[in-house]
């Protein structure tokens, strides 16, 4: 049955992992979905290929880093522009990390569905961007698997029948690697997650754990449960994408092949089921589900996000960017792996700002967070080229 009209969809970092995949369901699905327009952080070329089959609709580079053609418009205030486009029926947050943020709360201002997947968004500014949709009536709806799934398995139920929300984690790459050799994990190691295909940060983020940590944080201002009451599982088979208990002892979970293209599907539809959006899961060959308790003295970053999510105030914003600082660092190789939630450590223990209520207050701790960082970056960076070891 012909629907009354696509929905139309504007994707904000159309040229990383999310945002690619998101134009091919946009491309596939083209009775369902009508693009209005993408923005990219850098790559200009990048964006013209992704368009390719977008004749017409309208481009946005942030930060070019070449040439622009006539018709692609440039920098931050266009990319607010086009977010905050009136009939866009959904925009798609995707990639950009802290830089997000501004284009997020532009779309926002008015009663849309926020489909997001940037969760470095949530996580610096959860407060605003919750308050922001409250006030226009705009609905936001979760592309990260994990909340996708505890979205899938909220539905139809009462908010107060829920016990606990279960984030799973796979382990990443070095859930079962000697701990002696985790200091100098190289990027390339970091980047070799055993089961999702994803973008650089988020893969050296599952690396370190950091990722769950955000999610954590993340769950709790998308379905507004104390952080009390969500916990964490590893389950390396990454069937089970995220689970809710309830308070009768039941507990439902969703299961899937690991795939973000079901969860952006289900996120741009507004919850309705496209057909053959992935093959469906075979759980004769997955065989066995296991499920094991983190190990805090592996994964320190996760204890580290909690501590910050439960300080509140300016605290998880300061963690996020001295985060998106380390990782970048040690994707350049001026960081080892074990220093990167070291720095984030460091740097968020020094924090002590009052707790922000504006976007400029938000904007000073994030700001803190990355100065603080890159510095700490450079000295230990300067030591090692120095032989003068490191920490
Ligand atoms: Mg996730």
């Amino acid at each position: 049955m012909p629907s009354a009209r696509q929905t139309r969809v504007v994707v904000l970092g159309a040229t990383g992992s999310i945002g690619s995949q998101a134009l091919e369901i946009i491309s596939r699905y083209r009775g369902q979905f009508e693009l209005l327009g993408a923005v990219a952080g850098h790559g200009t070329q990048a964006l013209q290929e992704a368009l390719r089959p977008f004749p017409g609709v309208a481009a946005v580079v942030v930060d070019p880093d070449g040439p622009v053609p006539a018709g692609v418009q440039v920098g931050g205030d266009a990319a607010c522009q086009l977010a905050a486009d009136p009939r866009a029926d959904v925009v798609l947050v995707a990639g950009g990390g802290a830089a997000a943020l501004l284009p997020t709360l532009a779309a926002l201002d008015r009663p849309c569905r926020l489909a997001i997947a940037t969760k470095e968004v949530l996580v610096m500014a959860g407060e605003l961007v919750t308050a922001a949709a409250r006030r226009s009536g705009a609905e936001i709806v979760p592309v990260d698997s994990e909340h996708s799934a505890i979205w899938q398995c909220l539905r139809g139920e009462s908010a107060q029948d829920v016990a606990r929300l279960w984030l799973t984690a796979s382990g990443g790459p070095f859930r079962t690697a000697p701990l002696t050799t985790l200091a100098d994990a190289t990027p390339e190691m970091a980047l070799a997650h055993p089961n999702w295909k994803m973008g650089p940060k988020v893969t050296v983020d599952s690396a370190t754990m950091m990722n769950k940590g955000l999610e954590v944080i993340e769950a709790h201002f998308l379905f507004a449960i104390p952080y009390s009451r969500i916990s964490v599982v590893i389950h390396p088979q990454s069937a089970v994408h995220s689970a809710v208990e309830f308070c009768d002892g039941t507990m439902v979970a969703q299961l899937g092949v690991a795939d973000m293209r079901a969860p952006i599907a289900l996120a741009l539809s507004g919850g309705r089921r496209l057909p053959g959006v992935v093959s469906p899961l075979d759980l004769a060959a997955v065989g066995r589900l296991e499920f094991e308790e983190p190990d805090p003295g592996r994964f320190p970053a996760l204890g580290l996000a909690r501590e910050a999510a439960v300080r509140g105030g300016g605290a998880p914003a300061v963690l996020n960017a001295a985060n998106e600082v380390a990782v970048a660092a040690f994707l350049r190789g001026e960081l080892r792996f074990g220093e990167v939630v070291e720095v984030v450590s460091e740097v968020t223990g020094s924090y002590s700002g009052a707790p922000p209520t504006t976007l400029e207050e938000v904007l000073a701790a994030d700001a803190f967070g990355r100065t603080m960082a890159g510095e700490m970056v450079g000295q230990l960076d300067r030591r090692a080229a120095t032989g003068g070891g490191r920490l």
